[in-house]
């Protein structure tokens, strides 16, 4: 076994053995410290103090208030979901959460009815916090599931304050109908309680549909803890434009900072002018980013009205960025005052997501590389074969281990028995066992190099997985829809890499039903325009087939029916240079 292990000395985590509520509030951080500020007016905002009162009293209200109201009572360990754009409000019912030990799944809030359905049912969730602007789209997902009109009203929060909230709400519960005097005792997850779960994002791993991801109390801390070379400190302003959502801006952005005790400005997504404008109005320092806005920095003539000299970095992560589109950004902000850096992280949902992040000093040197391993991890590079490990210097399949890798049931890695029951993988014993050796490895599917100083390139991925602007889009998903079209005989779905948009575009194959040689070749452009525009309309903004749709004779399988995707990406280069 060839063990590669951090750079970095590591850290003492016995502290971090507590709950997320208690931990992130355990830094000395003065209370008056605005934690966040709602970059849409500027005006809503929250100190640091006044966020810890109103978590405190809202998870006395999650715990007791909720069965007066007359919605359903919650106890220590329900699932809740969350179904909201970035606001203020989010952190604020993630933290009375982990204080009133309640368990949150995060769904995305470009979800159709059909997507939403599913992370509520699988995730086993029956409240969910809602923010007004997607209501629709709950109370469609509510009766699509045959839940009534009378239990909607009992397991549906408004998830908002009055004061951003109309007239025509008033009949729902809201966040401050819950919020009164009373404090919570917070519930305490010290020792090994620590490893109960605490957050539910969605990934769909190396293969198949979305699971639920179990990001333990431990995992948070851990994280938190460990990211800390990243050097955000107190005085810091960060612009959270990345989706709550997802892993980076649920744990990345918005756990670390309250634990930094930097202050956060909210925006509930990106828009380039609003961006900005954001940096130049609340004098950002730090911005977290994913490639295709560094991209937007480096061309789009919008930039060249702001200013920019209070920015000290950009930290990109959830897609590969490119040092050319680095360097590009990089240059042009400096062209506009300040002296901003670019680095590069990398992580998944599954490693609660930084596992590795770039220095400062070698931002030049090792351009491209998305930087060393953080403390307390370790990895191993592995061949074709899943087991053996490569020569050093040479690609090979990037496997994790350590205390950020999602729930692990002790705190010691590698020497006891690890048992596969609730692990890993919310309820899905098999897709864990698929992922997780059992000596404690996690399996990123991701592959990689690292060099003779300890920094890693990522040059390709083994898993299905594609990422459309740091969204993941499962192609098993999308190969069930297409399936379910009575024209598609048989579908495949992969990324293809788009150099102008740093990201991939999904583009699905097809076989037409009767086959490919039943249409001629206008009737074939017709279909696979028509499938485009079909799935458009079935699905969320980011797993829409803007890579184009393909009309061919057989999709290339293994020997054993395993959709050949490397032949798939092979042809879609070859076609797009030909066009
Ligand atoms: P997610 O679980 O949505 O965070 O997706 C994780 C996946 O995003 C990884 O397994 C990688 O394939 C990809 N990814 C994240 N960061 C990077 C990066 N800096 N470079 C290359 N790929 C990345």
């Amino acid at each position: 076994m060839r063990i590669y292990n951090s750079h970095f000395p590591p850290f003492d985590l016995s502290v971090a053995r507590c709950s997320v509520f208690d931990y992130v509030f355990s830094s000395p951080v003065p209370g008056h410290k605005v934690a966040f500020i709602d970059g849409t007016n500027g005006s809503r905002r929250v100190t640091r103090d006044g966020l810890k009162e109103m978590c405190l009293s809202l998870a006395y209200g999650l715990r007791n208030n909720l069965e007066k109201m007359g919605a359903h009572p919650l106890h220590r360990g329900d699932v809740v979901m969350i179904f909201s754009p970035n606001s203020l409000e989010y952190p604020v019912m993630l933290l009375a959460a982990a204080a009133a030990g309640i368990r949150v799944t995060l769904a995305n809030a470009a979800y159709t009815p059909k997507e939403l359905a599913y992370q509520y049912k699988d995730s086993t969730a029956m409240h969910v916090f809602v923010d007004p602007v997607v209501l629709p789209v709950l109370l469609e997902t509510l009766t699509s599931l045959g839940v009534s009109d009378k239990d909607v009203q009992r397991r549906v929060v408004l998830m908002a304050f009055s004061d951003r909230i109309d007239e025509k709400f008033k009949d729902w519960i809201k966040l401050d109908d819950l919020i009164g005097t009373e404090k919570a005792e917070r519930a305490a997850f010290d020792g090994m309680q620590s490893n109960t779960t605490l957050f539910l994002p969605y990934s769909s791993g190396t293969s198949g549909l979305p699971k639920g991801v179990e990001t333990t109390h431990f995992n948070v801390n851990s994280l938190v803890t460990v990211v800390s070379p990243s050097e955000i400190c107190e005085s810091d302003i960060i612009l959270a434009v990345l989706p709550f959502f997802h892993i980076y801006g649920l744990v990345q952005i918005l756990m670390f900072n309250v634990f930094r005790g930097a202050t956060t400005i909210i925006l509930p997504r990106f828009d380039l002018n609003n961006f900005c404008n954001a940096i130049e109005k609340f004098h950002i320092t730090f911005a977290y980013v994913v490639p295709p806005i560094l991209v937007l920095l480096a061309t789009h003539p919008l930039v060249e009205k702001f200013d920019f000299s209070s920015l000290r970095l950009f930290f990109s992560g959830a897609a590969p960025l490119s040092a050319d589109t680095a360097l590009r950004a990089q240059t042009r902000l400096r062209a506009r005052g300040g002296n901003v850096l670019i680095m590069q992280g990398y992580g998944l949902t599954e490693t609660s997501p930084t596992s590795h992040m770039m220095i400062t000093w070698a931002i030049t040197t090792k351009a491209g590389s998305v930087g060393r391993l953080l403390p307390n991890l370790q990895t191993r590079l592995i061949c074709e074969d899943e087991e053996t490990d490569v020569e050093p210097g040479q690609p090979g399949e990037l496997w994790i281990k350590g205390p950020t890798v999602m729930r692990q049931v002790s705190s010691a890695w590698g020497h006891e028995h690890i048992s596969f029951v609730n692990r890993g993988y919310w309820r899905n014993e098999k897709a864990t066992r698929a992922s997780i050796t059992p000596d404690g490895w996690f399996k990123t599917g991701d592959i990689a190099v690292v060099d003779q100083d300890g920094f890693y390139f990522i040059v390709d991925r083994k898993k299905e997985l594609i990422k459309y602007k740091g969204f993941q889009v499962p192609p098993a998903e999308l190969e069930g829809l297409l399936l379910s079209h009575p024209q598609v005989e048989d579908a495949a779905v992969i990324g293809l890499m788009s150099k102008a948009e740093a990201t991939e575009l999904p583009r699905g194959y097809i076989v037409p039903k009767g086959g490919l040689s039943s249409l001629d070749t206008h009737a074939q452009s017709q279909l696979a325009i028509e499938i485009q525009e079909w799935v458009k309309s079935k699905v969320a903004y980011h797993k829409q087939l803007r890579g184009g749709v393909v009309c061919i004779d057989i999709i290339p399988k293994s020997a054993s029916g395993k959709i050949l995707r490397r032949v798939l990406r092979d042809m879609a280069v070859q076609e797009a240079e030909a066009i």
